[in-house]
């Protein structure tokens, strides 16, 4: 079996003018030019409201993968763009929400759905990640879907029935062919924006438990393809670490990818880290 890439995902949260964007896209590419980050797929998730711009910035410097393939400069990755969320229906009387075929005239490939904010603050429902976790896929757009438990989950020894049940939630009704474009990203709650991440053994656990699961659910051929990617208060310190574990493909990263420095020495040390 092939090794799976390195996939880093940054998600900017509700950060970020326009002009701000652009200069952190500006900073990065020319960080990315520097030293160019190898056996990585870089995929960036500014708000709605930037992603235009951003695109933008990224055609400009060479390094935007779009929905149509890459446009990459030699040696350096494509960065593919991914929105933070999305609504299910393709338009509708739905103010303020966006949706899939919005996303992909922007030239989004990826979608955050089911973040432990949005479940959190907006009330988002493994019902309603499931619909979104389908519209992308009828779109064409790879849901990066996030899952994870919360400090007192863990502490009643939940950790594997709350996994378990925001997967089958989640999953139900994706087939074992639509399966193979899906991303899992385990964002234990309780590490998110805390600066205290998993420790290897915690993350290792739950990626061996989410493996086991997609596994029986797809087959093993498909069930080995999905990405699992570690998210919670990752670092230029600690993204060695979690990316020794074998079970760990990539990380989804939140404050530390607004600095570009500490991004590019994330998407560095993935680079270097055995697949
Ligand atoms: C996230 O928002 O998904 C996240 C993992 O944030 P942070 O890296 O800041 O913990």
């Amino acid at each position: 079996m092939t090794p799976r890439l390195r996939l880093i995902v940054g998600n900017w949260k509700m950060h970020k003018t326009i002009p701000e964007a652009v200069g952190l896209v500006e900073h990065l590419a020319d960080l990315l030019k520097k030293s160019p980050p190898t056996n990585v797929t870089i995929v960036i998730a500014p708000p709605f409201t930037a992603l235009s711009a951003v695109a933008s910035a990224l055609t400009t410097h060479g390094l935007f993968e779009g929905t149509g393939g890459g446009t990459s400069r030699p040696g350096s990755p494509p960065v593919s763009i991914a929105a933070q969320d999305m609504h299910w229906e393709d338009a509708g009387a739905y103010t303020g929400e966006v949706s899939p075929p919005m996303l992909k005239d922007l030239g989004c490939r990826y979608v955050i759905v089911g973040h432990s904010e949005r479940r959190r603050y907006f009330g988002e429902t493994d019902a309603l990640v499931r619909k979104k976790v389908l519209a992308a896929l009828r779109h064409g757009l790879r849901p990066i879907l996030c899952i994870g438990e919360t400090w007192d989950q863990r502490a009643r020894n939940q950790t594997g029935s709350v996994l378990a049940a925001q997967l089958t939630e989640a999953l139900t009704d994706v087939d074992k062919d639509q399966g193979a474009d899906v991303v899992i990203a385990y964002e234990p709650v309780w590490a998110i924006g805390s600066g205290q991440p998993a420790t290897p053994t915690q993350a290792r656990e739950a990626h061996r438990h989410i493996r086991a699961r997609i596994t029986a659910r797809w087959r093993h051929e498909t069930g080995e393809r999905v990405p699992i990617l570690y998210g919670g208060s990752v670092t230029p310190e600690n993204i060695g670490e979690l990316l020794a574990i074998r079970e760990v493909d990539g990380a989804l990263v939140g404050g530390a990818c607004l600095d570009p420095p500490q991004f590019a020495r994330i998407l560095a040390v993935a680079s270097s880290a055995k697949a």
